[in-house]
């Protein structure tokens, strides 16, 4: 090995003596992927763990490449060839969403400028254009003036900070005891509440929760007994977290009864519309979210229904004072004076220190597209999934668990009767990985009241009845191939045989 000759590592450093190298290496990047989208006829290539993890551990990273084409070469191969594409109309499975131009715009020049959006001088207008954006989201849920929040890595921390921001509410009105604090939420609510509750110190019965209807919608009755129910056992509910899209069922929680039964209990509400905030800027769905504006604090992810890359997410809250509750105030960061000097800074606002200028790809989005072309997308893909709900329920081979007034359809396939039934649950995950396995689509499954379901999230207007249909038809024939190949056998013994 010859050891690079000093100054050797210079020409990869960004600066105003290597933009046309920068110019060319962006150009080539892009061309690769073009050149993969453009070439992409299946949202996967199906390719296994075992085949691909021998191939990334053979790389030896102590031997670099030298050259930004041979590493484009390389990257194709462990990379950008096996890569799950969700722009393609067949990529049905999690809340990912095919991503606007304008976002990917924004991508390339936050991370070539490489702001940091802590304090003033690591990000100047960054700053400013962050709290345009939050002004602009707040308004659209219909908080006032005394709104504020931040972007955040995802509905994950949003829904951490939203929290935390409930239980020093609590701690400092009421003092109350963290294993006496209780959070609820639906069962149909988002595990993050969970993990939240969980790293806030909270004790392992902190989150309840109650009760959905047959649409998966938080029952206020059932809320309105838990709140009763703790209050006269001493506990201290320190917030409702109402869901607005449920990550299985796109279910949206009756917010004003919600919304109400936290004002008469003197209850922090945070709804979680992690999923659901492209309807903030639908022309046609926006009522769906009516109530919304009597949170206290708000969760929107554009990295799912805004068509944005990810990470692209806030936190939103009623009265911007709380966020005090995550401040800090360090000497060589945010000294007290800079604030009281009114220099502008986020990190005071943020669990995070350095961050991303992810604001900037919204920034564009809405600059060149505007918000009622982001809703007319998610609109789009709203109507397709109605039209799919209607398609897989007139299907006999087909069950269907509710109708989403977003974009989700929870459903399985059910053998006919005879002694294929029994292997319902079996089939049903079968189908999936195959399906998988083949690349055609990438479908999700979930469990529901016990049994394995299969579920389709759609995000892309691109994706068209007819590609649901043969999705379905696809999985069908593999749910029913794996049926005909074991309900001999089931029929004889214990279906908890059949993986034997
Ligand atoms: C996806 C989701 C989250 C978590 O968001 P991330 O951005 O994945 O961290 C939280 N709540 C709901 C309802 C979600 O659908």
């Amino acid at each position: 090995m010859t050891s690079p000759h000093a100054g050797a590592a210079r020409p990869y450093l960004f600066n105003d003596r290597t933009v046309e190298g920068y110019r060319r290496a962006m150009a080539a990047a892009t061309e690769r992927v073009a050149d993969r989208i453009r070439r992409a006829d299946r949202p996967f290539s199906g390719v296994s763990p075992e085949r691909l993890t021998p191939e990334i551990a053979a790389i030896d990273l102590e031997r670099p490449l030298h050259d930004h084409a041979a590493a484009l070469d390389e990257l194709e191969r462990v990379y950008l060839r096996d890569a799950v594409y969700f722009h393609h109309p067949r990529y049905l499975a999690h809340l990912n969403c095919p991503v606007v131009i304008p976002a990917l715009l924004g991508e390339a020049v936050l991370s070539a400028v490489n702001s940091s959006l802590d304090t003033w001088d690591q990000s100047a207008g960054g700053t400013l254009i962050e709290r345009r954006l939050i002004e602009w989201t707040a308004g659209r849920i219909g908080f006032g003036p005394a709104a504020d929040g931040v972007f955040t890595s995802g509905g994950t921390q949003s829904n951490l900070h939203a929290l935390l921001l409930a239980r020093e509410e609590v701690r400092t009105n009421a003092g109350a005891v963290p294993s006496r604090l209780r959070v609820i939420t639906s069962e149909a609510g988002h595990f993050s509440v969970r993990k939240a509750a969980n790293l806030l110190g909270l004790g392992p019965d902190a989150v309840v929760t109650v009760e959905t209807d047959d649409e998966r919608r938080m029952r206020p009755a059932a809320l309105a007994r838990e709140l009763g129910r703790c209050r006269r056992a001493g506990l201290v509910v320190m917030a409702v977290v109402a869901t607005a899209g449920t990550t299985d069922f796109g279910s949206i929680d009756p917010l004003p009864e919600i919304a109400s039964l936290c004002r008469s209990a003197g209850v922090w509400l945070h709804v979680d519309a992690a999923y659901g905030c492209g309807l903030l800027v639908s022309r046609r769905r926006r009522h769906l979210l009516a109530g919304i504006e009597r949170a206290d604090s708000v969760t929107v992810d554009f990295h799912k229904s805004f068509f944005q890359p990810v990470s692209s997410s806030a936190l939103l809250v009623r009265d911007g004072a709380v966020l005090r509750h995550a401040a800090h105030h360090a000497d060589y960061l945010n000294p007290r004076r800079m604030a009281e000097r009114g220099i502008p800074n986020q990190v005071d606002k943020s669990l995070q220190t350095t961050r991303r200028f992810d604001a900037l790809k919204l920034w564009l989005t809405l600059r060149v597209m505007g918000p009622d072309a982001v809703g007319e997308l998610f609109d789009e893909v709203v109507d397709r999934a109605a039209a799919s709900y209607a398609l897989v329920a007139a299907d006999p081979r087909f069950e269907v668990v509710t109708r989403s007034p977003l974009s989700t359809l929870v459903f399985r396939y059910l053998p006919q009767e005879g002694p294929g039934r029994k292997l319902a649950d079996d089939a049903n995950l079968y189908a999936r990985e195959a399906l998988a396995a083949s690349g055609e689509a990438v479908v999700a499954g979930t469990t529901v009241d016990g049994r394995h379901h299969l579920k389709l999230t759609l995000l892309n207007p691109e994706t068209t009845l007819d590609d649901v249909a043969h999705v379905l038809d696809l999985l069908a024939g593999h749910a029913q191939r794996y049926v005909d190949d074991l309900a001999p056998v089931a029929d004889h013994s214990e279906v908890t045989h059949v993986h034997s």
